[in-house]
């Protein structure tokens, strides 16, 4: 049917080494999934099942570089994950059939608002305006698993303007990328071009105007924002 209203464009993410890009559907977030995080956010640290927030589709910044710093914050936090990319879906995965579904990773930033985030839990409001703003989701080209393979343990970390802010390893992840997709499809049918941010280890903290801040997963290259 012809649109009323010119048709929204979907965003696609480069792949590294690919001839075509990777079209992105939906982008769902897994909260506290590293100890040490859930410990300096005030949570508890025990293998509680996961939550899943979500970004609205329009929210990727395909490949980093500058991006605006968001109005209505003033405590603007980064959140370095291994982002999870779906070739395949369904609704209640198998933890075994899991990693079959998985197209490739990625290195995201989850950028937060975090003062309204304190703010959303104070008074049990939604996370929205805090995790899902416009430019609230770079993320480096996709790695694909064809090449990779599944990583579970591996270095991640994040720099601002060159001194290192986080610094963890895949491994201690409290849920592990199969257990993620299992528990997600649980509660939604999960399909062809989904991404699951898979949660940040702990020294997240705020940026400012002009900081630049790169980050990285061993395997899966690089990313670099600038605050602008
Ligand atoms: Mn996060």
């Amino acid at each position: 049917m012809p649109t009323v209203i010119p048709a929204p464009v979907m965003p696609v993410i480069p792949v590294r080494g690919g001839e075509g890009g990777f079209p992105v559907r939906r982008i769902y977030c897994v909260g506290r999934n590293y100890a040490d995080h859930a410990r300096e956010m005030g949570g508890d640290p025990n293998r509680e099942p996961p939550f899943f927030f979500g970004k609205p589709q329009d929210t990727v910044v395909p490949g980093g570089g500058e991006v605006p710093y968001p109005s209505r914050t003033s405590n603007l936090h980064h959140e370095v994950e291994l982002v999870v990319a779906l070739a395949r879906g369904g609704r209640d995965i198998p933890v075994e059939a899991a990693e079959a579904c998985i197209y490739g990773y990625a290195v995201g930033i989850d950028l937060t608002r975090r003062d309204l985030q304190a703010a959303a839990k104070d008074k049990g409001q939604p996370w929205d305006t805090a995790k899902g703003f416009d430019h609230s989701a770079p993320i480096s080209p996709i790695t694909p698993a064809a090449a990779l393979g599944h990583p579970s343990s591996g270095a991640i970390w994040l720099e601002v303007n060159g001194t290192e802010r986080q610094r963890g390893d895949l491994a201690q992840m409290t849920w592990r990328v199969p257990e993620v997709i299992a528990h997600l499809s649980s509660y939604v049918a999960l399909a062809p071009g989904d991404l699951i941010f898979t949660g940040t280890p702990s020294g997240v903290g705020p940026i400012v105007r002009g900081d630049r801040v790169r980050c990285g997963i061993d395997g899966l290259g690089e990313l670099e924002i600038v605050l602008a």
